[in-house]
């Protein structure tokens, strides 16, 4: 899965409004962030076979620090800790949001991966393989996408004309790129894929940080002087 992990992002960040949003996307997507970086420095492993499954032709075959169930665990675990490290104030609440958060990532791939997510190390593989259908696989990522955003825009209010527009236009770009990975060609190289992947995630949270800051819980607008 790919833009589809951002609706959980919205939903937390309307849970919890002091949780910076370019957080949450970079939490839904810590285990594809270290996935991708494994990749290049060749500790985890992918190779490009085109039409492995329908909507991907990434044949992930080791990957066990990052996408098993004892990883993911791992890695929710550390991120809440890491986020309670360095933004105490928000307290345990917004760190096990953040876990959670990262977690969500791993549920939401055994929806659509086939079976390379190993329960244990790189054993006892599971995946649901929603990608032998890619329409449907399309649908549902940018249902999640668009569902969480729609929860985020009812919850907040723009203060300028950008934070009216900026976050629709933002998950048409999403969706395109969405388009793209599902029924574009396919990457060159397992390191390509792995690159584009992790140059996403930062331009993604990168401009989930501009534009929340142009929006601001609803009811607030006119104490903090927008329109
Ligand atoms: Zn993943």
């Amino acid at each position: 899965m790919f833009v589809g992990h951002y609706g959980p992002s919205f939903a937390g960040k309307v849970l919890r409004q002091s949780v910076p949003l370019w957080a949450l996307f970079l939490a839904v997507q810590l285990l594809d962030v270290f996935w991708s970086i494994f990749v290049l420095l060749g500790i985890e492993k992918v190779r490009v076979v085109p039409g492995f499954m329908a909507a991907s032709p990434l044949d992930l075959y080791y990957m066990p620090y990052t996408h098993s169930l004892e990883g993911a665990i791992f890695w929710a675990v550390a991120g809440g800790i890491a986020y309670w490290l360095i933004r105490r104030a928000d307290g345990w609440g917004g760190a096990g949001l953040v876990s959670v958060a990262v977690f969500s990532h791993w549920i939401l791939d055994f929806i659509v991966h086939g079976p390379d997510l190993p329960l244990w190390g790189s054993s006892l593989k599971v995946g649901l393989g929603l990608w032998n259908y890619p329409i449907t696989s399309f649908v549902l990522e940018i249902s999640l996408l668009f569902g969480g955003m729609y929860l985020y825009l009812k919850r907040t209010e723009p203060l300028t004309g950008t934070g009216r527009y900026g976050m629709l236009v933002f998950g048409g770009v999403m969706a395109a790129v969405q388009a793209v990975a599902y029924f574009g060609p396919p990457p060159p190289s397992g390191r390509a894929a792995a690159i584009a992947a992790l140059t996403s995630y930062i331009v993604f949270a990168s401009t989930a940080y501009w534009l929340e800051r142009k929006r601001v819980p609803r009811g607030i607008a006119q104490a903090v002087g927008g329109s």
